[in-house]
């Protein structure tokens, strides 16, 4: 029998602790948690081992895992564990600094997950935005009616949003790549084919966020998780619809109300300030057993909530024709389109592509729980 050394990292468990998982040390393993939580396999189920790695800060354990992801933070575990050590949370505790510690370039883990560095994380767009408008003599109120491409040109969008975005995705296929890796390791059946079906299956089951039905008492969490998702994809759709109709039909903005394109656009706006503003209320409710907020959770649901305000502002204001408001109110939105879009890797948002991942993975050897 070959010995095997355990080292404990008393600095990664401070930070699981720093990040939301101050309970991690109540736990004294009675797996009352792993017996009730409903989304794990039976095979090594989860959170119970989670808690003795986070104790002793085993972080490549940790962050190899696909179980940190398979878990979706119902807390049907924090209400029953009988030491208050509240696993759901210090899973979520792991999952923020995984996103910190997976990224790639680090730097940027290290900036947008760390809420202090909000600020910083907005004014690196802003000096870039400013610069740019003000040395092409665009930072200014326009004269005349309302068009926002007159104050940001396409072609400026398009360059800045484009090459940014490119990057955070190339980014982000790495991040989760190195995941990939690290879960697989040594594990041969991981990289044969079956990839594909699996990969499927999973699509289909975020599609119906399915799995949030597994949520016992916390399953109201899949509406907001719909309105969000669905919020954003309408998001997605309308802007490349705005790209088509630009290049292909030569049709500009500001696009006409009654255009089947703004009622796409109107009803995702809905959809995503509903889903952040209940994301906001159930987050306040403390039923005691839920999830308790960390303030990467809080940046992440403040950024989305406010990302709608300025979108539903921008909008209205243009109609009522006040200059002077309209341009600034669109400057800070298209920051907050920044920070949403370029930093998802690096956001809350991150966790999107890190759960299909793990779903996949799970799924393709065969340890995956019923839906
Ligand atoms: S977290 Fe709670 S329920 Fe789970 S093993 Fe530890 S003490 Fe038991
Ligand atoms: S939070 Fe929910 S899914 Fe995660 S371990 Fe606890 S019971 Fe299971």
């Amino acid at each position: 029998m070959t010995e095997q050394v355990i080292s404990p990292n008393i600095n990664f468990v401070n930070d699981i602790i720093a990040s939301g998982g101050d309970t991690v040390k109540k736990c004294f393993q009675c797996a009352t948690c792993s017996v009730v939580c409903n989304a794990t396999p039976d095979k090594r189920p989860f959170p119970r081992k989670e808690m003795l790695y986070a104790q002793w800060g085993l972080k490549d354990r940790l962050l190899s895992s696909p179980d940190i992801w398979l878990c979706h933070n119902c807390n049907d575990c924090t209400k029953y564990c009988p030491r208050g050590a509240r696993p759901g949370d210090v899973l979520s505790a792991i999952r923020q600094k995984f996103v910190e510690e997976n990224s790639i370039p680090g730097i940027m883990g290290k900036i947008v997950t760390q809420p202090k560095m909000t600020l910083l994380s907005l004014a690196i767009p802003f000096i870039l935005f400013l610069i740019l408008l003000g040395l092409t003599d665009h930072l200014r109120i326009h004269e005349g009616e309302i068009v926002y491409s007159k104050f940001f040109p396409i072609r400026y969008i398009e360059t800045v949003f484009i090459s940014t975005v490119g990057l955070a995705g190339i980014a982000y296929l790495l991040s989760l790549s190195r995941f990939w890796k690290g879960m697989s390791k040594g594990d041969v059946q991981a990289y044969s084919k079956g990839f594909v079906p699996a990969f499927m299956k999973t699509l289909l089951e975020f599609v119906k966020h399915s799995r949030f039905l597994k949520c016992g008492p916390n399953a109201e969490r899949r509406v907001v998780h719909i309105l969000v998702f669905y919020g954003f994809a309408g998001l997605f759709i309308t802007t490349t619809w705005v790209t088509i109709y630009y290049y292909f039909f030569e049709k500009h903005t500001p696009i006409l109300l009654s255009d089947p394109l703004k009622w796409v656009a109107n009803i995702s706006a809905a959809s995503l300030l509903i889903g952040a503003v209940l994301l906001i209320v159930n987050r306040l409710k403390d039923k005691g057993f839920e999830s308790k907020s960390s303030s990467f959770d809080w940046t992440f649901a403040i950024i989305i909530l406010l990302l709608c305000i300025t979108g539903i502002l921008t909008a209205l204001i243009r109609l009522v024709g006040i200059a002077y408001l309209a341009y600034p109110m669109y400057f800070i939105h298209l920051l907050l389109v920044f920070y949403t879009i370029v930093y998802f890797p690096y956001s809350k948002l991150a966790h999107i592509g890190y759960r299909m991942t793990a779903i996949t993975y799970s799924k393709m050897i065969n340890r995956d729980i019923e839906i």
